[in-house]
């Protein structure tokens, strides 16, 4: 299949990256309005193509985007000094209008991958500029969190993070909610797993793991400045989904008809994820705290959107 990629900045170009180690494409084609910084970008990942999978990558307009499967969109603009995020979000918006429309004018047929931050926001203005239909427009959401919680879970019980089942749901950022009282260890609930082999999930564990993965990003900015392996390789394995029809269970943003009362926002929950894009989304049994927790996320992004309309 081949995969376009929108903005070959970091986040772009690591995800280019991890489709040709993965071999989650026949091709790739990197845009960028930065035409140089794409060509570099192919060119480079190019190289890693011979110690990984057969694939072609390649750099160009829109136009090379013709056939393609699954358009990622990474472009983005950086925030100017001073700049609010309301107005760095109408910025990002509209350099959206401007690429989707290329887009689609180009790969009518291409479900659209969006990865630009903030990346429930990003998804909702991109279905509406898009006109496709909501399961064709794919956040990547917390699909990054989900698998830190995961992680985070399978070192504290001694198990790989595979044999866990737990999701972070609603935003891909502060208001996002560990859905502790749905996760399982095998098919035990996390709790009685953990006592079973002697690892008990005591307050201080749950507040360690919440922070660990509620505070991931910022520790890496502090570090680094931005993050981009693992949404990198998160785009990637999305791809993977959709290429193989794979139905997996991941924990991805569409616009959802209603979440916790608040109706077409976009934000994160499990998903069976395949082919056609988003053919089922399945809704955690989630206590009390944790649903009215999701109802304060939905409720903050779909007022952030609407800020923008
Ligand atoms: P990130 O860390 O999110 O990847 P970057 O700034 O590294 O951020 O990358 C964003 C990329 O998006 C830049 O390479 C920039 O040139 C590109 N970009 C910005 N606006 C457009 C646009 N209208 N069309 C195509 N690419 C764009």
């Amino acid at each position: 299949m081949k995969v376009g990629i929108v903005g070959a900045g970091m986040v772009g170009s690591a995800a280019g990256y991890a489709l040709a180690l993965r071999g989650g494409a026949s091709e790739i084609v990197l845009i960028d309005h930065n035409e140089k910084l794409a060509i570099a970008q192919a060119e480079d990942i190019a190289h890693a193509v011979p110690f990984a999978h057969a694939c072609v990558v390649g750099a160009g307009g829109y136009e090379e985007l013709e056939g393609a499967g699954v358009v990622i969109l990474a472009a983005g603009v950086a925030q100017k000094p001073g700049e609010s995020r309301l107005s760095l979000l109408s910025r990002n918006a509209e350099v959206f209008s401007e690429v989707i429309a290329q887009v689609r004018r180009n790969a009518p047929d291409a479900i659209l991958l969006i990865a630009s931050n903030p990346v429930d926001i990003m998804t909702e203005v991109a279905l509406r500029a898009s006109g496709l239909p909501r399961e064709r427009v794919i956040g990547s959401g917390t699909i990054l969190d989900t698998a830190r919680f995961r992680s985070l879970l399978g070192t504290h019980l001694g198990i790989a993070p595979q044999s866990v089942h737990a999701y972070v749901l609603g935003e891909h950022g502060d208001s996002e909610v560990l859905a502790w009282s749905a996760a399982r260890a095998g098919s035990e609930p996390i709790a009685r797993f953990a006592v079973q082999v002697g690892a008990p999930i005591t307050g201080e564990i749950r507040e360690r793991i919440d922070a660990g993965v509620r505070r991931a990003a910022y520790r890496i900015i502090e570090g680094k400045g931005a993050t981009w392996y693992g949404i990198g390789a998160g785009l990637a394995r999305i791809v993977q989904a959709i290429r193989d029809d794979q139905r997996t269970v991941l924990s991805v943003s569409i616009v959802t008809p209603e979440v916790e009362g608040v109706q077409d926002v976009a934000l994160s929950l499990p998903r069976i994820v395949g082919r056609a894009g988003i053919l089922t989304t399945l809704m955690p049994e989630l206590a009390e705290g944790e649903a009215a927790a999701l109802r304060a996320s939905a409720e903050l992004l779909k007022e952030t959107g609407a800020g923008l309309r």
